[in-house]
């Protein structure tokens, strides 16, 4: 089974329009087409649409990805930006439940399994971001975890669009943090996680859904960590910020 390995940036809270419209262009001139691996920058809202146009203008292959959107489609919401409002700028892909999502905001499992949803019921493809924290993975606790958080991350998924869904394996102690998972012990949780998607939907869709590995990722340990089996990519907070670190990143994992 070959699959096509994607890399994502997310460049979170940082930079600004002239920044983000710089890197933007860094990563497109250097990455162009991108052969072989599936790339996307996943940008803060205000500057979506200018992001949007670089990557029009530059032809370049780089998807447009937000870093989040509401599980309702409009209304009295303040501050959510729904979906359709994320197509209308040109949005391809979406992360749902990244870290930061539900363990600095509060977002719940439950929460997180309805934004994905209605992120592919609205026609975005989604990350789906699970991983266990510092405590849960002292307590033995991480494929527990991993498995509470795909189960409701998929809720109501159909096996017809899982194939518009990557699962990114984020242990949540390595974010930004420095630390990383040892090349091993991330195999091992891609691979549990894999198997669980065959249990859940099919052995072969267990075997065609890609999954990412994300926690300080750099291009130092890139190739060791993209050199698992079940590692089919990453995604990349901090080294994102830096075109050269995740062009390199974007070579590793092809
Ligand atoms: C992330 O934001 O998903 C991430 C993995 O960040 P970092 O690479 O900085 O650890």
């Amino acid at each position: 089974m070959s699959r096509t390995p994607t890399v994502g940036g997310n460049w979170k809270m940082n930079l600004d329009r002239d920044a983000s419209v710089a890197l933007a262009r860094d990563v497109c001139s250097r990455l162009g087409d991108a052969p072989g691996v599936e790339v996307a920058v996943f940008v803060p809202f205000p500057y979506l649409l200018g992001v949007g146009r670089v990557i029009a203008d530059s032809g370049s292959a780089v998807r447009l990805g937000a870093q989040d959107l509401s599980d309702q489609d409009n209304g009295a919401f303040t501050g959510e930006v729904s979906a359709s409002m994320l197509i209308d700028c040109a949005v391809k892909t979406v992360l749902a439940g990244h870290s930061e999502r539900r363990h600095v905001v509060g977002e719940t499992d439950q929460l997180v399994g309805a934004k994905t949803r209605k992120a592919l019921d609205s026609g975005l493809d989604v990350i789906l971001c699970v991983g266990e924290t510092i405590e849960q993975r002292r307590a033995g606790q991480t494929d527990a975890v991993n498995e509470r958080q795909v189960r409701a991350g998929l809720e109501g998924v159909s096996p017809g669009d899982m194939a518009r869904v990557t699962i990114a394996y984020e242990p949540v102690w390595a974010i930004g943090t420095g630390m990383t998972a040892t090349p091993a012990d991330a195999q091992d949780a891609h691979a549990k996680i894999r198997a669980l998607l065959g249990s859940m939907y099919s052995s072969v869709l267990g075997e065609e859904t890609r999954i990412q590995y994300g926690g300080s990722m750099k291009p130092g340990n890139a190739v060791e960590l993209m050199a698992q089996p079940d590692i089919d990519g990453g995604l990349i907070g901090g080294a994102s910020l830096k075109g050269e670190d995740f062009q390199a990143i974007v070579e590793a994992a092809r």
